[in-house]
């Protein structure tokens, strides 16, 4: 077999922030399987011919995990050169160790490119540094997607409340109001300051910010939707310090709130 997968994170959607390596070999491949998140500028970069969207179909519904793993064996048996294209960095929820395995034991090689992740460039362009010596020293990665009053969650907001460090939630837009609710049961300062960050470093990203107490009337009146980051603890009002002189992005200067 000279087929071969690569495993390429895109960053979180601005072009220039794709590695060099991911635009080679985006640029070298026969066939490139990838989702909406690396954003539009990247991948109308792309020649269609050579693009299958393996992401939300026209009803709205996801491809199945199990098509993206069966189509990169089957593609890469027939030698080609796959490069699957994943916002971020692959193995940031990105379903990267899943198709890692599986083409792992379907003998198939594949390399792991890493990308700049969303959970620490999504804070970083709204001016809130997900680690500062004077606030933090421990940062968790969380996902938000999970119904946190479910029995089996596995995630113990109580337990991440008293980390005291800084709390990244991504796919945390639409279940904001039930682990925020769950960081204040477990005595988390509502007055935390949160900020939420909507398609980072693509054309349109916005930036909204609060406290722990009031983020999710923000979220309402500002209409946050997917892809966004939620971050919260104390470093997010290192914001307020410096948006005045932060250039990344349309929304630089002032809150949205
Ligand atoms: N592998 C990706 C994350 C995939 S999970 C990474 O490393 O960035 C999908 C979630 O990532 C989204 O729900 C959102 O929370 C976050 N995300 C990805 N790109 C983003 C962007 N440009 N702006 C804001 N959030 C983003």
């Amino acid at each position: 077999m000279t087929g071969k997968v690569y495993l390429v994170g895109s960053g979180p959607g601005d072009p220039e922030l794709l590695t060099v390596k991911a635009r080679r070999l985006v640029d070298e491949a026969d066939v490139v399987l990838h989702d909406k998140l690396p954003g539009p500028e990247i991948l109308t970069s792309i020649p269609e011919a050579k693009r299958e969207d393996v992401g939300k179909r026209a009803g709205g519904e996801w491809t199945p995990q199990e098509y993206t793993n069966h189509r990169l064996v089957e593609l890469a048996e027939a030698d080609n050169t796959v490069v699957r294209l994943k916002g971020g960095d692959p193995f940031v929820f990105g379903r990267g160790g899943e198709e890692a395995e599986h083409l792992a034991a379907n003998d198939v090689p594949f390399e792991y490119v890493p990308g700049v992740t969303s959970a620490v460039a999504g804070p970083g362009v709204a001016g809130v540094p997900v680690t500062h010596r004077d606030y933090t020293s421990s940062v968790s990665f969380v996902t938000g997607h999970e119904d946190p009053t479910k029995e089996e969650s596995a995630i113990d907001w109580h337990a991440l409340a008293e980390t005291g460090g800084t709390l990244v939630v991504l796919m945390g837009v639409g279940k904001l109001p039930a682990y925020t609710g769950e960081l204040l049961d477990a005595g988390m300062d509502p007055e935390t300051p949160v900020a939420l960050v909507e398609r980072a470093t693509w054309p349109g990203q916005r930036v909204a910010t609060g406290s722990l107490a009031d983020i999710v009337e923000v979220r309402d009146r500002e209409e946050i939707e997917p892809p966004a980051i939620t971050v919260i603890g104390d470093v997010a009002a290192t914001r307020a310090r410096v948006a005045a002189f932060l250039r990344n992005g349309p929304d630089t200067g002032e809150d949205n709130r």
